[in-house]
């Protein structure tokens, strides 16, 4: 029998030495985490046999077996999906591919403890067996090969891959429980844990005894009616499907009939998830044909500035041999993605009037993404617009363009902004003088989004965008609370010999300055620096010259 040792790389050492050493209070999550990786094998295996049906070798009644042997502490999670092979489990057991595990090893890190709340959030998936097991063994073949492997390890730095011999595909991994964790190895304890946890999976999971009993309900639970299905199992099965362990913000459960017939389960996270900034924009929406799980990596689904929506998507209207590629230029699937993007839209309209403070929450997790909408989506520009909430001037809340043309001064035809990377570096801004000396209120663009789609929407409302750092704000036509005509007059009286030191200055200055103006925006300050108003916007130069251009 051969046998290669190797070495974990670096990151999932690190994680594991979180993983054993934490106090980490919820050691049960380590079996929801399996029984997840041998659903999503046997979906796999099931989306595979579509096109080649002799993967399945006889073998095509998914399961989930997990049987004790109580003597030699030993838990067993068995199921005949996909299995892995030789590769598969160096890539799959020996690194990490996830993203943001960088971001989350580094906190952790600064945290100095390995953060409970952290690990929570991250989801360790496979490793977590080392919270509960001194050795872990897995057994396993790939469908549509004959050669088994095993891999061994006691989560310390390195593991064992070698022969093995494995009736039938699929992967079946054994937890040499610590000595006290033998809490695992009582039938009621599995049982309550799996209905805790995994009563939503879609396969049965089986408890091995005198009479094998199943423990879940096993229907897809998208399937079934709103009313059979509990706040608890909606978060849990959240917790499946988006690989994610925060509460989620809003969950989505409707079916549509008519034209096209879909089911969507879908969430909105209560929290940021990591991925939301990298240049894929990928979404992780899962694409189900009549219940059979064809992909979760398909951008035709849901537009890429929905990307932190997670959850299922099933519909009996796609052919269920569809291939990813056949997916690109899909009707009935751009009718899907059109209905999904409505009915988010619509829900995130209503939370926006009827909850404001939790409204806030979400936008503060994804508004800059959302903000990505108004840009794109020329059909729900007006709706994005209309989701969007702002820091300002005014105080500390965050604002809706709507609130903020309600405010607007009389005599006021624009909404004004200032945009740049920091806000607290914005409100010292000696641009902001003359407005607030008015009561003008102005709006913080502190999102690099910003300076794409303000150019392109123009106005609001007919109300055009107008940047302070930009020679077009006029504030002489607004009027302060309380002010009159006549007062207005007088504080422009001294024009003649203003505009005979502008002149003096622009001498001086030559070609290095467009122009030297007069302005009623400053109060405290003398004077600053403005861009032309067909010029670029000053946060945009330093943008562009950021990125070298
Ligand atoms: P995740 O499930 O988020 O990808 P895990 O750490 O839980 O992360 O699992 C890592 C990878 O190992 C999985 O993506 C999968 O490729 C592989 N894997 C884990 N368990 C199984 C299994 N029972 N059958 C086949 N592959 C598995
Ligand atoms: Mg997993």
């Amino acid at each position: 029998m051969t046998e290669e040792k190797l070495s974990f790389q670096a990151e999932v050492s690190k994680l594991l030495h979180i993983v054993t050493h934490s106090l980490y209070s919820n050691k049960e999550i380590f079996l929801r985490e399996l029984i997840s990786n041998a659903s999503d094998a046997c979906d796999k295996l099931r989306y595979e046999a579509q096109t080649d049906s002799s993967l399945l070798d006889g073998d095509s009644d998914f399961k989930i077996s997990l049987s004790l042997d109580k003597e030699a502490k030993i838990l067993t999670i068995a199921d005949n999906g996909i299995g892995m092979n030789h590769d598969d489990l160096i890539n799959n057991l020996g690194t990490i591919a996830k993203s943001g595990t960088e971001a989350f090893l580094k906190a952790a890190e600064e945290s100095g403890k390995s953060d409970v709340n952290l690990i929570g959030q991250f989801g360790v998936g496979f490793y977590s067996s080392f919270m509960v097991a001194e050795e872990v063994v897995v057994t396993t073949r790939k469908a549509g090969e004959d050669k088994a492997w095993s891999w061994t390890s006691n989560g310390e730095g390195d593991y064992v891959i070698g022969d093995a011999t494995r009736d039938g595909h699929g992967t079946t991994i054994q937890l040499k429980m610590r000595e006290d964790q033998s809490e695992f190895l009582e039938d009621h304890r599995l049982r309550h844990i799996v209905k805790t946890y995994s009563d939503h999976i879609s396969i049965p999971i089986e408890l091995k005894g005198e009479e094998d009993e199943t423990l879940n309900s096993a229907s897809a639970i998208w399937t079934r009616s709103q009313s059979d299905v509990s706040e608890e199992q909606y978060k849990e099965f959240y917790h499946h499907v988006a690989h994610a362990f925060d509460e989620p913000w809003l969950t989505l459960h409707n079916r549509v009939e008519g034209v096209i017939e879909y089911t969507n389960l879908l969430f909105i996270p209560g929290s940021r998830p990591m991925d939301l900034f990298t240049p894929e924009r990928k979404n992780h929406l899962k694409l189900y044909v009549n219940r059979v799980f064809i992909t979760d990596d398909c951008d035709e689904v849901i537009p890429q500035y929905l990307r932190f929506v997670r959850g299922v998507v099933d519909s009996g209207d796609l052919p269920l041999n569809v291939s990813r590629e056949m997916l690109q230029h899909n009707p009935v699937l751009a009718k899907i993605k059109a209905g999904l993007t409505k009915k988010i839209l619509g829900e995130l309209k209503k939370k926006a009037e009827k909850d404001t403070e939790g409204y806030v929450t979400f936008w503060e997790n994804f508004g800059a993404v959302m903000k990505e909408g108004i840009y794109e989506d020329f059909a729900h520009k007006q709706d994005c617009l209309a989701l969007a909430r702002f820091k300002s001037t005014q105080d500390d809340d965050w604002v809706s363009l709507a609130q903020y043309v309600e405010r607007m001064k009389e005599g006021q035809d624009q909404i004004f902004y200032i945009s740049g990377d920091d806000i607290d570096a914005l409100k010292k801004s000696p641009q902001l003088e003359g407005f607030k000396a008015k009561g003008v209120e102005v709006l913080f663009m502190t999102d690099p989004i910003d300076e794409f789609w303000i150019p392109g929407v123009g106005a609001f409302e007919e109300k055009q965008f107008q940047s302070i750092t930009k020679g077009g704000a006029d504030l002489s036509k607004i009027k302060k609370d309380g002010e009159s005509d006549e007062d207005a007059k007088e504080e422009s009286a001294d024009k003649d010999g203003v505009d005979r030191l502008c002149a003096a200055f622009k001498a001086v200055l030559g070609d290095s300055v467009q122009e030297v103006r007069s302005t009623d925006r400053l109060t405290d300050s003398a004077v600053c620096l403005v861009a032309g108003e067909g010029a670029m916007d000053r946060n945009l130069q330093r943008m562009l010259k950021q990125h070298g251009q």
